[in-house]
């Protein structure tokens, strides 16, 4: 009788055949991977929790308890969870706490060795896992770019960066051309988390495995060397990329990477690695991790020119167009309301922007290197964080400023803080008006055991609710 294994019969016949060259005497084992229940995982958010002494703290002990998580070994902030447990329709989901995100995913983002303060670009970045994981790491301090090609998904992302808190993120929606024309050595830190074969997500994802062929993965190939070349012109001599994909074929992986260096050799390869669904818990996962010579400067030198003599385009930078002008004095309108609401709000570099109506807080570079103008002729999804919508001589808050707030900032604000298990939360969640004290007036934090999850207008003993439309759940 033959030990091979069953092979899941969705499995086309040359990815089997690829994998046998790939794996040899491994492959039935790997192939018998996918009759296995994956795992799930999620990442908790230090921009919401302490995760720094994790042993000790109640917050963390209750969420592990909550969800029942078991330590993911390659994130510090990485946890397997109990697929029975839902926590993504948890309350503290909305409240931006974790981010649900399969386990072999976050070996990337961990590799960037992200550090606060920096200027790091996340190039093809939608839904938002590896934004999130390095946002995590830069503590609040530095620039981040979270650029996506697709509108529609740079949407999802830029909803994610909201949900999670993140102020110092710029969200854009570029192809990388459009970003290396403009950014040249720009970045300490480049994540390229290519589009890819999606070969280690077939598990998850029957989509994958039926877009598969051969000459798909030639097609991402191709691309992925196409994307490399504009990190390679936008990361700083000394600066370090980080390539990864959810693919096995060498093409996409060792191969890439290979051709790469050949072609860069101001480049070297500080460490590769994968991981296997068949050897860890977790789907599949490539990760290089990449320096560029600190005597790269010659690059720089020929590439500056061409970005510093390309004409400013002043007007229209997204579909709400932007009006710099009016940001000092709008902001004056948003400091007025600051000072009565959330006194202690601190926030770090940068300056106002106006997109429409809305205002927001461009972060800055440590360097100075970029500011708005840097942005201007971008299609631009989030220029930083919202602070509010501009009404006639007063603003009303953002949904994505109370999901920034830290502890110590809102202790002199009007807080309502519910037990997340609570009917109020559930109502505040679908978007309801809750009853409250006859004393209470004006913007009020409704939170889930102290975390903040958005907006209500107290006024009668009712706190008329103001969380997103899109936001709001159905059941
Ligand atoms: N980093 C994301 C995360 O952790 O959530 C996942 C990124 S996904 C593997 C790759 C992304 O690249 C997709 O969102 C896709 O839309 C985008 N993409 C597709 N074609 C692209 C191109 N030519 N240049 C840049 N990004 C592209």
């Amino acid at each position: 009788m033959s030990n091979s294994p069953t092979i899941h019969p969705a499995l086309p016949a040359a990815y089997i055949q690829q994998t046998r060259e790939l794996l040899g005497d491994e492959a039935d084992t790997f192939l018998a991977s996918y009759n296995a229940p994956r795992a799930y995982g999620l990442r908790l958010n230090p921009l919401k929790i302490n995760t720094s002494d994790i042993l000790e703290q109640e917050e963390l002990l209750a969420l592990r308890s909550e969800f029942r998580l078991t330590p993911i070994p390659w994130c510090r902030t990485g946890y397997y969870y109990d697929e029975e447990t839902r926590p993504g329709k948890h309350p503290y989901h909305a409240a931006g706490l974790y981010y649900i995100q399969e386990p072999s995913a976050m070996s990337a983002a961990e590799a960037l060795e992200a550090q606060p303060g920096e200027t790091i670009l996340d190039l093809a970045a939608a839904p938002g896992g590896k934004t999130t994981q390095i946002a995590g790491a830069m503590q609040g301090e530095g620039l981040l770019i979270a650029n996506e090609i697709h509108p529609a998904r740079a949407k999802i992302l830029s909803e994610n960066v909201e949900r999670c808190g993140i102020r110092n993120a710029v969200v854009t929606c570029a192809a990388p051309d459009q970003l290396s024309a403009r950014f040249p050595a720009m970045f300490d830190r480049i994540m390229l988390d290519a589009p890819c074969s999606g070969e280690g997500m077939f598990r998850k994802d029957a989509v994958a495995i039926a877009e598969w062929s051969p000459e798909h993965v030639q097609m991402c190939a191709d691309r992925q060397a196409d994307i490399l070349e504009h990190a390679a012109i936008m990361l700083k001599p000394g600066g370090r990329l980080v390539y990864s994909t959810c693919t096995f074929n060498r093409s996409e992986n060792e191969d890439a990477i290979a051709a790469f260096i050949q072609k860069h050799p101001n480049f070297t390869v500080l460490h590769m690695e994968r991981l296997w669904p068949h050897q860890c818990k977790g789907e599949g996962h490539f990760v290089a991790v990449l320096t560029k010579s600190s005597e790269a400067e010659d690059d720089i030198a020929r590439l500056r020119p061409e970005a510093e003599l390309r004409p400013r385009r002043r007007g229209k930078q997204s579909k709400g167009g932007s009006k710099p002008s009016n940001a000092a004095s709008d902001m004056a309108i948003f400091d007025a309301f600051a000072k009565e609401h959330i006194p202690h709000l601190l926030l770090g570099p940068g300056e106002p922007i106006r997109f429409g109506d809305a205002l927001y807080w461009l972060p800055h570079s440590k360097d100075g290197q970029f500011t708005a103008e840097s942005l201007e002729g971008l299609k631009v999804v989030r220029p930083g964080l919202q602070l509010g919508e501009l009404k006639t001589k007063r603003i009303e808050p953002a949904h994505s400023l109370a999901l920034a707030l830290q502890p110590n900032e809102i202790t002199a604000a009007k807080v309502v803080s519910y037990r997340a298990e609570s009917p109020e939360i559930a109502a505040y969640l679908r978007g309801e008006t809750l009853q409250t004290d006859d004393g209470l007036s004006g913007w009020t934090i409704v939170a889930a055991d102290g975390y903040p999850l958005g907006w209500a207008k107290a006024s009668s003993g009712q706190l008329k609710n103001h969380l997103p439309k899109g936001l709001r759940r159905l059941t």
